[in-house]
Parts: structure tokens; sequence; C-alpha cells
């Protein structure tokens, strides 16, 4: 008995030895560990049967039996070491750090970032300033200062978000800047807030968001961004604001476009009007997008209201300046020919990817 098992063991230590230095690829030698090292190899088989010998034998038999096992484990150590040298394939592990990475894909900027952006340069080139003021505004700053008193049929004009109720009685003028607060219903409380701060001469733009509460259609939403203008100096003329405006339009469009005031109401100007743009479509001869007319609404303007001046503790008729405001989300859609306004905030990557 103890004879045979020797000789099994003699073989099966040889067998392994051979069949691990001569395996040629990893892949054979992955079979080759399972076949004489794995725990169902015959080899792992007897080193489990040794514990039906009896003790003598056992410690005979099991000294001899682990002698193989080195033998055949040392055997595929060198092996592995062998054939992993030889399977580094250098040109497929080469790593080229000057080489491009490759594109990942990037978020991009909203198309209304891009176009507020683009609107910024072209005031900034002409010498405005940008200012910024809050979105969650008080009732004085976005009706009263602007000379649209409680009980001014011209609220109405504006659906307004009212955040909280006023329940003060108070007499003091001061008490009206902390009272009712809502979501500014246009950008113009900012010319109020930078007057108080500054002295002109100036030149200034508010880009931003504002709300109204609305029914949303194609062309209505609850939350848009608008563009608004000041220029305030001695002697500033309805001129000085057509000039600007046509150089504006004519850079954002990139052609020249003729504006066009037609008179109106705003209770912050006197004189008002709402300002056209020759139909960036027909270029002013008359289409569809014109309703033939040659002509596109696109914002209010007006001279600045001395009492707006007052509310913003400028002395009356001293300072004379333009104001003017028009949707972000308008003349995106003018550039860009975007049919619906609710796409903007809509999220939808279908669209935002186009730009
Ligand atoms: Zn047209």
């Amino acid at each position: 008995m103890e004879t045979n098992t020797f000789d099994f063991l003699e073989k099966m230590e040889r067998a392994g030895c051979t069949a691990f230095s001569e395996a040629k690829t990893l892949a054979e030698f992955r079979d080759l560990e399972v076949q004489f090292l794995g725990r169902k190899s015959e080899l792992g088989l007897f080193l489990k049967s040794l514990a039906l010998l009896p003790p003598e034998e056992r410690h005979k038999v099991g000294k001899r039996a682990n002698e193989a096992k080195r033998a055949i484990t040392a055997a595929s150590q060198s092996a592995r070491a062998r054939l992993s040298e030889a399977s580094f394939d250098v040109k497929s592990e080469w790593i080229d750090v000057t080489d491009q990475p490759c594109s990942l894909p990037v978020g991009h900027l909203h198309i209304l970032t891009t176009v507020e952006n683009e609107i910024v340069d072209i005031f900034r080139s002409l010498g405005f300033d940008v200012a910024d003021g809050p979105e969650l505004e008080t009732e004085f700053y976005n009706f009263d200062a602007l000379n649209i008193p409680a009980d001014h049929p011209a609220r109405d004009m504006q659906d307004t978000f009212w955040i909280r109720e006023d329940t003060r009685s108070s007499q003091d003028p001061q008490d009206h800047r902390s009272a009712r607060l809502l979501l500014r219903t246009h950008t113009s409380p900012v010319q109020v807030r930078y007057m108080e701060t500054h002295t002109p001469p100036f030149r200034i733009i508010v880009p931003g968001r504002i709300f109204r509460s609305e029914a949303t259609d194609a062309s209505h939403e609850h939350t848009f961004y608008q563009f608004e203008s000041l220029f305030v100096d001695k002697s500033v003329s309805v001129g000085n604001f057509k000039y600007v405006a046509e150089l504006f339009f004519s850079r954002f469009f990139g052609k020249r476009i003729g504006v066009r005031l037609r008179p109106s109401f705003f209770p912050f100007v006197e004189p008002g009007f709402e300002f056209d743009i020759a139909c960036t479509v027909c270029d002013g001869k008359g289409c569809s997008s014109c309703h033939g007319t040659g002509w596109l609404e696109v914002g209010g303007a007006g001279m600045v209201h001395q009492s707006v001046f007052e509310a913003a503790g400028y002395e009356r008729d001293r300072w004379s300046g333009f104001a003017w405001g028009f949707g972000t989300n308008r003349l995106a859609m003018m550039k860009y020919k975007i049919p619906d306004v609710r796409l903007f905030q809509s999220g939808d990557l279908r669209f935002l990817n186009q730009f």
C-alpha cells in the first residue's frame, strides 16, 4: 500500500511540475491550477482522504503528500511569473500622457444664460454696469417707489405672487420697505435700489428673473427673465434711448435693426412708449411672424418719472434718464426661432442639447 501511495505521489508531483513548466498561456495555466492544486484535484482529494489512515501511516504519507504539493505549488508560481511577464503587451498597456482625453459628456450653459451673457456683453461695450437685486421683493420697491400706489389700477396690470400679508398699520414710511413681501414682477425695483446708493450720472443694466401669477401657454410663463436698462444724466433725451436701442438690437441680431416707438403708459415713466423692432424674419417687408406689419413688439420704455427719482432721494427735475426693459426669453425665442416659451424651463434635453 505504502509503495503504491508513494509512487502515486511521485507521479503526481512530476506530472504537475512538468505541466506547469510547459504551460504556454495564462488560460492554460489557470486550467492546470484547477487540475493539480484545486480542492477537487487528485492531490486535493488524496490529502482529504489522509484523515482515514491510521495515525502512524498518516504522518508518513502526509509528509510526502505535502512535499509533492509544495513542489507543484512552486512550479505553478514560477509559471505564473513567467506567463504574466510574457503576456504584457506593450502596445495595449502603453499610455500616452500627451494624448487628447476621451470626451466625456459634459453639460453646457442653458440657452437663456448664453443669451443673457450676450446681452450683457453688448451693454458692457457701451459703458453700462450690471446691477443686481433680490427676487423676493417688498411691495415698496416693486410698486410704491415706482409710482404705483396701492389704489392705482396699474397694480392689476401685473399679477403678483404675494408672499406675506402686512398686518401692521404703522404710518412710518420706512415701514413700507419691510411690509408685504412678493416675488418681484419686474426688474424695475432694482432701479430704485441702485439709485438710493448711487449718484448720477450712471448707466446700468439689470438682468434678472421675474415672476407673474398667470396661466401659462406658448407665449406666457409664470417665471421668466427680463432685462432692464437705466441711463441717468443731465439732459438725456428720447433720441438717446432710440440710438442705444438700435445699436443694441443691431448687434444682438447681427444686422441693421430699426426701432419704432409707440406712445404707451407705464406709471414709472413720462412719457412712456412701447417699442417695436423691424421684423427679424422679413426685415420689415411683412410676413406671418409680424402679421404683415413688418414690426415685432419687444418691450416698454420711457423717460424716468420724476416721482421715481424723488422716491430714490433725488431732487426733482435735476436729472433726466431713460429706462427700458424687454424679455430675455422673448429675445432668445426671436433669435433662435423657439416656438414655445415653456420649453426653457421644461428640462427637456432634446430641447436643451440643440444649443
Ligand atoms: Zn416679418
